[in-house]
């Protein structure tokens, strides 16, 4: 089913992000994570798509599996790395042929040692143009990413905001943000491109804060700031994991029940292919 019939049904929905494991023994962890996480009936799941566009089929492999085999709505991240014209066709025409209908279309990070995306002969230099393409050629539901404290390129807020505007008016339907910790730079954000004349649905993107580790981990992937009261708490119970995974969770529960309250159209959980926490969480909402 398209993301976006489900929409007309569902005013809230709640997905999971997985990535495809890396070999046999997390392969079994993810199995039993999966079945876990079934039973909280997902509204649909997302499988991301290797960096630098490694790993590509077993994205696709996992994709197949959760669509076919699962019968779970899953959506196939798709990249602009190392992506011609051509070889965009041949992958779309095959997860169409897989019954894919969901895309989350990206333009990619820059592969490791490099600084700046360098799009390949005959692709695509930033995600509206891969999703303008998209919507040229196929039927897919097509989501996109959107960043609630600024991708780490863009010059402003407001000039990323611009920008994603071209990649709703490309045919995004949806947006999905990378992950933060603070609700009110999301709520900012809605009003920011609600004014700028973005309409569709944005879901908030997260994750839970459970140990110390994550601290520095989390700021560097994503740039989110983390709230200084969250991370000294953290940091104060560094040797005692349980309880470092408690005040992150009860965070994390809190953060989600005010956005639902505020008007978030549901929520988007990175599991990091765990169970524990999303279960946790997704119960107490
Ligand atoms: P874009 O939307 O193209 O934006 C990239 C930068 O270019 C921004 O600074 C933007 O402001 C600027 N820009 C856009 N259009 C223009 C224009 N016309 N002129 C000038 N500047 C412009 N990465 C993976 O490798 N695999 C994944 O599976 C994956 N999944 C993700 C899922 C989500 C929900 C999110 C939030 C991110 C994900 N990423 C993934 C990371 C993503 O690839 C990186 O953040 C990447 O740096 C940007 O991708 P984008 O699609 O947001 O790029």
């Amino acid at each position: 089913m398209k993301i976006s019939d489900l929409f007309l049904s569902q005013d809230k929905t709640f997905s999971f992000e997985f990535f495809p494991p890396h070999d046999e023994i997390s392969a079994v962890d993810f199995g039993i994570n999966i079945g876990r996480l079934m039973k909280l009936s997902p509204s649909f799941v997302t499988v991301t798509y290797g960096a630098g566009g490694s790993n590509q089929e077993r994205t696709f492999a996992l994709v197949d599996y959760l669509q076919n085999r699962i019968g779970l709505t899953t959506v196939a991240h798709y990249t602009c790395v190392n992506a011609t014209r051509d070889k965009i066709k041949s992958d779309l025409d095959y997860l169409m042929g897989h019954g894919i209908k969901n895309l989350m279309l990206l333009r990619g990070d820059p592969p490791k040692g490099e600084n700046e995306f360098i799009p390949p002969e005959n692709g695509f230099n930033f995600a509206s143009e891969l999703t303008a393409f998209v919507d040229e050629y196929y039927d897919f539901c097509k989501a996109g990413a959107a960043y609630v404290e600024k991708h780490p390129e863009a010059p402003s807020l407001e000039e990323d905001i611009q920008n994603l505007k071209l990649k709703v008016n490309a045919g995004a339907d949806f947006l999905i943000t990378q992950l933060f910790f603070i609700n009110s730079y999301y709520f900012d954000f809605i009003k920011k491109t609600r004014a700028a004349g973005i309409t569709c649905r944005i879901i908030p993107g997260i994750i839970p804060l459970t140990s110390y580790k994550q601290i520095e981990r989390f700021t560097k992937m994503s740039a989110a700031k983390i709230p200084a009261k969250l991370a000294s708490a953290i940091e104060s119970h560094k040797d005692q994991p349980e309880k470092m995974y408690e005040i992150g969770l009860e965070y994390t529960i809190n953060q989600c029940k005010e956005l639902l309250t505020n008007g978030a159209p549901g929520i988007h959980f990175y599991t990091l292919n765990k169970s524990r926490a999303a279960v946790e969480i997704f119960e107490s909402l």
